[in-house]
């Protein structure tokens, strides 16, 4: 008999690692609530993967089966698994993030285990370890043929067992998106019948947003960050629909395939680069002279910058632990940029705060941002007021948000940074002024970034 260790893969279908171990013995699976590794985990995706917890155990229940829940080390707890039940081996799938990569050192040490690739389409170790760009690595992981779909274990192959033992009940601040395989794959078919074929003209359109939060993009994040969906189950009903259809929806459809070439080049970076969380990705000649002005911080936080696109993805991200990727990025740009704070600063408190929050995804990003990672854009900058004019020249996701400037006419929102004082008080007195100027802030970061690259 084998023992599954399910990590951040909380699911039965499409799963590498435990069909594996399904192949040639009957398999136990286990869950371990391991709180020094957990700490790690904002309090809002806990509760999730928690959530997650209690559906793949009623899944495996549904099979005749059962999913063994514990609390403690994995290490100590799989070698206490493994000798009360006699098996040979633990099977798992590889993860990347520094302390779940530790602990699983740990329990290949002390046990005989089998770890499997299964997060990603194609294994990091298959290709060069560093990329100028995403281009190149585009390339070379395009020209990978990506593996189909796991098998399912049949019922025969699990353990029969009973177990009482449940993760934690955690409250969460915020309403959560029901977790779960089923849950994730509802949200999938959902996409698929209405969105993938406009993905790529609709993911920016920030109307389209607000009025279909789930056609005009995915909204798969949280799913695929807590391993609830397989990416492979992904991967292969986009590709078939992307032969399926022709000419616009076709172009639609492959945009959608590429968005999750860029989530390969995060694991990818995280694979080769541990530090990756913590230190600047690229090397500069001069230090980068972050500053940590405290009100600045705090008013990026709850969304009182008085640039409203930043702060109605900062409410967004506080309310519903999500962010559209194109306010994700300003607010990102405006901390690192327009504030000069160091991205570890808003990449931390993003990982408070998301319920998709993943490692790579998340600090890469952050660091492409700041100009500190992939990027082929020596020192790039968004400017909020410009983005908000190209994607939300009607103030629809502004106003869904920011309710003090409903009523307002949308170009004066837009804007809002340029206006006069008294212009402002006169439209919206319960809004926020701009707490730097625009043009200075901008013309700072970029003089800051070129001297930090050498170039001044
Ligand atoms: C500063 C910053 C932080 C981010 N943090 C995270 C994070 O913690 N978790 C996370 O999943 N994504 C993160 N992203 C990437 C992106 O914003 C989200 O994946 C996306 O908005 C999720 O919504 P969706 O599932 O509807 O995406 P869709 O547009 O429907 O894309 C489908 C999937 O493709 C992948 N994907 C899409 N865009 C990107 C991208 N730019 N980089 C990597 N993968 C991508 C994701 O897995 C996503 O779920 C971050 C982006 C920025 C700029």
């Amino acid at each position: 008999m084998h023992v599954f260790w399910h990590q951040r893969d909380l699911r039965i279908p499409d799963n590498r690692g435990l069909a594996r171990a399904a192949g040639d013995d009957r398999l136990l699976p286990v869950y371990v609530v391991d709180p020094e590794v957990l700490d790690t985990v904002g309090r809002r995706q806990r509760a999730f993967f928690f959530q997650g917890v209690r559906e793949l155990k009623a899944a495996y229940q549904e099979r005749g089966s059962d999913l063994l829940v514990r609390t403690g080390s994995a290490t100590d707890v799989l070698a206490d698994v493994v000798r009360e039940h006699d098996a040979d081996r633990v099977y798992y799938n590889e993860h990347y993030r520094p302390e779940r990569r530790e602990r699983q050192r740990q329990v290949d040490e002390a046990l005989s285990t089998r770890s499997v690739v299964d997060l990603v389409l194609v294994d990091p170790a298959e290709l060069a370890g560093r990329y100028e760009n995403h281009s190149r690595f585009f390339d070379d992981w395009q020209a990978v043929t990506k593996p189909a779909p796991a098998t399912t274990p049949s019922d025969e192959a699990l353990v029969g067992f009973e177990d009482d033992e449940t993760p934690p009940e955690l409250e969460s601040d915020i309403d959560l998106p029901t977790a779960g395989y089923a849950a994730a794959r509802k949200r999938y078919d959902a996409f698929l019948a209405d969105g993938i074929e406009t993905y790529a003209d609709t993911r920016d359109d920030m109307q389209a947003a607000v009025e279909s939060p789930v056609g005009a993009v995915s909204r798969l994040s949280p799913y695929l960050a807590a391993g609830m969906l397989g990416i492979r189950e992904v991967w292969a009903e986009a590709s078939e629909r992307h032969v399926a259809v022709e000419d616009d929806a076709r172009r639609n459809v492959q945009k959608f395939r590429y968005e999750l070439s860029w989530r390969e080049q995060n694991y990818h970076l995280l694979y080769y680069n541990q530090d990756l969380l913590s230190a600047n990705y690229k090397s500069f000649p001069n230090a980068i002279p972050w500053k940590s002005d405290h009100d600045h911080i705090a008013a990026w936080k709850v969304g009182e910058t008085g640039y409203p696109l930043v702060d109605a993805g900062m409410r967004q991200l506080n309310g519903e632990g999500y962010i559209h990727n194109r306010p994700r990025q300003n607010v990102a740009s405006f901390l690192t940029k327009h504030l000069l704070t160091d991205w570890r600063v808003g990449a931390d408190y993003f990982a408070e705060q998301l319920v998709d929050h993943d490692p790579a995804n998340n600090y890469a990003n952050w660091q492409w941002t700041a100009s500190t990672g992939t990027d082929s854009v020596d020192v790039r900058i968004f400017d909020p007021v410009a983005q908000m004019a190209k994607y939300d020249a009607g103030a629809d996701y502004v106003t869904a948000y920011v309710p003090e400037l409903r009523g307002v006419d949308p170009d004066r929102i837009v804007e809002w940074p340029n206006l006069s004082d008294e212009e402002r008080e006169r439209l919206a007195p319960e809004y926020s002024h701009p707490i730097v100027d625009r043009n200075a802030a901008y013309e700072r970061a970029q003089r800051v970034f070129e001297t930090a690259l050498g170039k001044r």
